[in-house]
């Protein structure tokens, strides 16, 4: 059977998701493929941290961009959602760090985004659970929390009530207006959208994007323990390399209480088991943060899988070899964060408007090292 649509966009996580909303509010008939639960993916792997980040300055512009996207959103958002104003209590360990932190700070204060530096005592009386002797930290207000699958969920349904429609099916090819499905379906558009997180490579050959395995846990509830989502600063430097694997302390408190621990970076490793040593190493760092830690109970450990690109942004636009191909993938550690911006960007696009934030640095056909280079085994 062969169905038209305006745009087919394969990949059913909270990219996908929020292409199919974006595209249906302007009135485009949309299929989303997706063999899977929806958000079933990197999606439901995720920690759900809303967070602007300043690696680089179209980091910053596309996270920054992103989070007021969902923050437009918030109302509109049902409570299993959890959109949660937490802040991120950024934490320097030492002068260097400190310094690292006023640097954040006066960038953030150039761009708006509302944040405070604090002193060591002062880290202690906003989280009473952190160790004595901390150099500082960096408050981040207006970062916040989802729950990364539910609102991937709801963004779906939303633009099921509009002009989308779900195929749920395995997408076996994808170029020049057509997909292919495992059935032998086709599906026509003068767009398609390949948002298939790990699956994206294999139906776009020779995209510059490697999977980083990470490492989650949660507590059982444990109300008040902390505050804000309380991450180390080094967690930046530990999220660059690219050599070894890493563990840096990044721990979220839930509505309910339960405290999620992060976080492990893994290049090279295929299998989704959890690996107790890794899991051992972060609970160590994460303890020497938070040293009543070791006493909590785990309620469960997962893995999931982030899609990096060498230069650590994502590809959003057109394919530089197929002119009817988005590319919507390589979002690394920031998929939450950005997949509205992601769907908004590529809405434009197709209806040929400015879009808010310079598309050029996202852009697929930007020069990129391969990924050999970037990444050696
Ligand atoms: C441990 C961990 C913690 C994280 N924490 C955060 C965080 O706090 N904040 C944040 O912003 N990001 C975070 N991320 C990153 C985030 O999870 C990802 O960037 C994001 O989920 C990517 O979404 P996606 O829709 O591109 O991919 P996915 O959610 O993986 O969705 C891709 C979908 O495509 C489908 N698919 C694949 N191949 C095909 C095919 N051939 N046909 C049809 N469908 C196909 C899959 O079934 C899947 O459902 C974290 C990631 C990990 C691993």
């Amino acid at each position: 059977m062969i169905r038209a649509f305006d745009a087919v966009i394969v990949g059913g996580g909270i990219v996908g998701a929020a292409c199919a909303l974006a595209f249906s509010r302007q009135g485009l008939r949309v299929a989303l493929v997706e063999p899977g639960e929806i958000g079933g993916g990197a999606t439901a792997a995720a920690m759900g941290h809303i967070v602007v980040l300043d690696d680089s300055p179209a980091q910053l512009a596309l996270t920054r961009y992103s989070q007021l996207l969902w923050r437009q959103m918030a109302g509109e958002l049902p409570p299993d959602v959890e959109y949660t104003s937490r802040g991120t209590l950024w934490v320097a360990a030492d002068d260097e760090e400190v310094q690292e932190i006023c640097r954040k700070h006066s960038v953030y204060r150039e761009k708006e985004i509302p944040s405070e530096v604090v002193g060591g005592e002062a880290l202690r009386s906003l989280e009473p659970a952190l160790r004595g002797g901390l150099a500082g930290g960096l408050l981040v207000h207006e970062d916040v929390v989802v729950s990364p699958q539910l609102a991937a969920q709801f963004l779906l349904r939303q633009a099921l009530a509009g002009n989308a429609t779900l195929v749920q099916q395995m997408a076996v090819s994808m170029q020049s207006g057509t997909v292919r499905l495992n059935n032998g379906d086709e599906l026509h558009a003068p767009f398609l959208v390949n948002a298939a997180g790990e699956g994206a490579p294999a139906l776009t050959p020779g995209l510059p994007v490697a999977m980083r395995k990470g490492h989650l846990a949660i507590t059982h509830p444990y109300p008040g323990f902390l505050r804000y989502q309380v991450v180390e600063l080094g967690y930046l430097k530990s999220a660059h390399v690219t050599t070894t694997d890493t563990v840096a302390f990044n721990v979220q408190p839930r509505q309910n209480g339960q405290l999620l621990i992060g976080s492990s970076r893994q290049f090279g490793v295929k299998g989704r088991e959890v690996d107790d040593g890794i899991l051992t190493r972060m609970f160590a760092r994460a303890a020497e943060y938070l040293p009543a830690l070791p006493s909590l109970s785990i309620e469960r450990t997962w893995t999931g899988f982030r899609s990096a690109t060498p230069d650590k942004l994502p590809l959003i636009g057109l394919s530089a070899e197929d002119e009817t191909l988005f590319l919507a993938t390589g979002h690394e550690g920031l998929g939450i964060t950005t997949s509205l911006a992601t769907a908004q960007l590529l809405a434009d696009s197709i209806a040929g408007r400015t879009p808010a934030i310079p598309m050029a640095p996202y852009s697929p056909s930007r020069k990129i090292a391969s990924i050999v280079e970037a990444f050696p085994a």
